[in-house]
């Protein structure tokens, strides 16, 4: 059986991603500060509390643990956030990556899955954005990713570390058990926060500018559902195993939907009213992005399996009966 270490196992898109591991006979061994985790996300795996920067731990974790790959979801991903303390972003998803990097290639560890992101790309030049798109990021926490994408390029040539890059659009939903799911503090996200207002737990959704260039005005983004990015891991990892090389992937469903059009599924879903209020635009933010994901369909086989529907619905099964 494979061990694979994932670092940040016990955060939103990790955690499912070691469900999907062991589905498929591989041992992942969960590596988390539990600064964002939370550990009941990671009940029945082999947990270890760790910093991405310790060097040092990482290396005993490696010859202890027998790791050959490694799947690293550590990271802050929010977008307001970075744009107001960069200096956060560039020390968790860029700085402490070398650590990891380093101990992974000390320690002979050559295949790498990362956790990237659309907001690499920036202002998207066309409607559906590809693996060759231009990268030219507008804001820091698309930075930290793209310099981490730079520096495997350099540490596959010099040492031979071997990487998948993933580029998530926008992860949502949660499993159908409704075990694990989506729980950030304070919450940022687009869809917890509206299915929060549908439980009255909030007062309404604000609506982050409603003049953006987009076919009602509300930003348009690509949501893809949190299994559908496990199975991509999976898919991936064997993939650069198998052809012992790199490749990068955007991950999407290659359908873009609104805020607006989002708050009327999740009226639809829940059956709840849900007030809104349009306020000011957030900094960082481009107008579209949706993904071109032909790539990972005919490299990996992969293709998503949740539409919009069932990725409200996952969700707010997760939200009505959350156990953390
Ligand atoms: N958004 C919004 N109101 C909120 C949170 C998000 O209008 O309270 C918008 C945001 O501007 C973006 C989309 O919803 O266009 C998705 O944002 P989210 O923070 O969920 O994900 P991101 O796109 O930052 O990865």
């Amino acid at each position: 059986m494979e061990n694979i270490l994932v670092v940040g196992g016990a955060g939103y898109i990790g955690s499912h991603a070691i469900r999907s591991l062991k589905a498929a006979g591989y041992n992942a061994v969960v590596y988390d500060n539990l600064s964002k985790g939370h550990g009941s996300a990671a009940k029945g795996f082999k947990f270890i509390k760790g910093d991405l920067g310790d060097k040092k731990k990482l290396l005993k974790v490696f010859a202890e643990q027998k790791i050959s790959a490694v799947m690293h979801f550590a990271a802050l991903a929010e977008v307001g956030q970075s744009v107001k303390e960069p200096a956060l972003y560039y020390k968790n998803n860029t700085a402490k990556v070398l650590s990891l990097l380093d101990a992974m290639v000390e320690a002979g560890v050559k295949y790498f899955v990362f956790s990237s992101t659309a907001a690499v790309f920036g202002e998207p030049i066309k409607k559906y954005i590809d693996e060759a798109h231009p990268k030219r990021p507008i804001n820091p926490y698309g930075k930290t990713k793209l310099m981490v994408e730079n520096i495997l390029q350099d540490y596959a040539l010099a040492y031979g570390l071997k990487s998948a890059v993933l580029r998530y659009f926008n992860a949502a939903g949660a499993d159908d058990t409704g075990d694990i799911g989506e729980a950030h503090t304070p919450e940022t996200h687009l869809i917890p926060l509206i299915l929060q207002a549908a439980l009255g737990k909030r007062e309404d959704i604000k609506i982050f500018g409603s003049n953006y260039k987009t076919k009602d005005g509300t930003c348009v983004r690509d949501y893809i559902h949190v299994n559908d990015l496990a199975s991509a891991h999976l898919l991936a990892l064997k993939y650069i195993q198998k052809h012992n090389t790199c490749a990068d992937f955007n991950l999407g469903s290659s359908k873009g939907f609104s805020v607006k059009e989002m708050i009327d599924c999740a009226r639809k879903i829940t059956g709840r009213k849900i007030k809104t209020q349009t306020v000011a635009r957030r900094a960082g933010d481009p107008a579209v992005l949706v993904a071109n994901s032909k790539k990972a369909a005919k490299a990996l086989g992969w293709t998503p399996k949740y539409n919009l529907d069932k990725i409200i619905a996952t969700a707010w099964n997760w939200e009505k009966h959350r156990k953390y």
